[in-house]
């Protein structure tokens, strides 16, 4: 199964945006990367498909920047987002920055991940998964099996875990606790949609407690619509809550004209919180295994794409080994760049909005309209 990986040098799980991102920037630089995920690529993920412009720009520093237009979808110059009865449209900026995109992750990842594996230093191999592991040793063991049926044993020098929000390892090391904060989402398409606007729309409103709605447009009347939610216990009640929701609001009207064209489906949205470290000897955890997350809308592939490469980097300049030095300029670095941002908007939403005695949706209002005016200013620099 994983015939030709003994020269690997350092082993990556996962190869979605952020295991293909830190993949490719180790490859590039000569290090031969074991590059392996449990799916079969093409392969779906549950998303809303939707990059902002800060995302596209991470695409390309990674020399990669014509591959969401590749990959399909359509691009948008402003996010629009309802407050209760407010409405704020901001708009992007000309430039690098200068548009959202639309692109359906399995053909995004699919490009992403190719791209990584076109390398000679890397072997990319797919339907594996990793089972089990052993940090105790001088590198990591994994335990690994494949769609087939076969088991294998292999110990690896260093190891990045990009294998996304349900990380094993990262929950077993007890990176992160069972209480931390793990939003649920339940996304799906539409299609026959009329009026559809040319913006990312989002909605938070009262109907919505603790959480919000989206409508991607996609080009041709087809949308991505979904809800993330601090508070729903269950995918099924949060379809419950979003199906009552598009029934009766006003803004889930041009949906109602149209048709939905998929069965729901859920997934976590492992907002950051927190300014934990994100490594153990021997392994760097990148994208939603860090939990990297934005906590206002749930956007995480240009997360994922940064923190593979930052992991990558600071790899390269530490000789290849995870030490604790090596952990510490990680930590350092996605910290600086986005963790101290995000876990300042965490408590602005969360810790204002749980009183201790239940969830006061005005107050969360309030800190997600402070939260719009903060993502305006830093991300696209305007006012709204
Ligand atoms: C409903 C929903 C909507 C979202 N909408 C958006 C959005 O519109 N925009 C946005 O930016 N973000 C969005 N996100 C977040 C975004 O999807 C993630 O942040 C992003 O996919 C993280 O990339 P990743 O590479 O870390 O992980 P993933 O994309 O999850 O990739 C992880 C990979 O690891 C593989 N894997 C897992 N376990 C193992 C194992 N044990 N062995 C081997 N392989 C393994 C998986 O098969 C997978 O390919 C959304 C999330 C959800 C749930």
């Amino acid at each position: 199964m994983l015939d030709g990986t003994s020269s690997c040098q350092v082993a990556v799980i996962g190869a979605g945006p952020a295991g293909s991102a830190a993949a490719l920037t180790l490859g590039r630089a000569g290090v031969h990367v074991l590059l392996m995920d449990r799916a079969r690529f093409p392969r779906d993920k549950t998303c809303g498909d939707g990059i902002t412009g800060p995302g596209l720009h991470q695409l390309e520093l990674l020399g990669l920047g014509g591959v969401a237009e590749q990959a399909g979808g359509v691009s948008h110059r402003a996010i629009r987002f309802t407050i209760g009865d407010e409405v704020a449209e901001v708009p992007y900026a000309d430039g690098a920055r200068g548009m959202v995109r639309v692109v359906r992750r399995r053909e995004l990842d699919d490009r992403l991940a190719q791209a990584a594996a076109g390398l000679p230093t890397v072997h990319f191999v797919t339907g594996v998964e990793v089972t089990g592991f052993d940090l105790d040793g001088p590198g990591p063991r994994l335990h690994v099996r494949s769609d087939e049926g076969t088991t294998e044993e292999l110990t690896v020098p260093a190891l990045i875990d990009a294998s996304g929000a349900l990380s094993r390892i990262a929950r077993e090391v007890g990176m992160f606790h069972r209480r931390d904060p793990l939003p649920l989402a339940v996304q799906s398409y539409w299609t026959g949609v009329p009026g559809l606007r040319d913006a990312l729309e989002f909605h938070f409103g009262p109907a919505l407690p603790g959480g919000y709605l989206w409508i991607f447009p996609s080009g041709g009347g087809t949308a991505n619509v979904g809800c993330g939610s601090f508070w729903a216990q269950t995918p099924k009640a949060l379809v419950g809550e979003v199906e009552r929701f598009l029934a009766e609001h006003e803004f889930g009207a041009q949906l109602r004209r149209g048709r939905r064209t998929r069965a729901w489906r859920g997934g976590f949205i492992p907002v950051l919180h927190d300014l934990r470290s994100r490594g153990r000897p021997g392994v760097l955890f990148a994208g939603d295994a860090g939990r990297f997350c934005d906590p206002l809308f749930g956007e995480g592939i240009r997360y994922a794409l940064e923190s593979g490469v930052l992991a990558a980097e600071e790899l390269l300049r530490h000789d290849l080994r995870i030490t604790p030095e090596t952990i510490a300029c990680y930590d350092e670095r996605w910290q600086e760049s986005f963790g101290d941002s995000m876990s300042s908007l965490f408590r602005l939403l969360l810790s204002r909005a749980d009183t201790g005695s239940g969830f006061d949706q005005s107050r969360y209002l309030e800190a997600v309209r402070a939260g719009v005016r903060e993502f305006a200013r830093t991300m696209v620099g305007v006012s709204p």
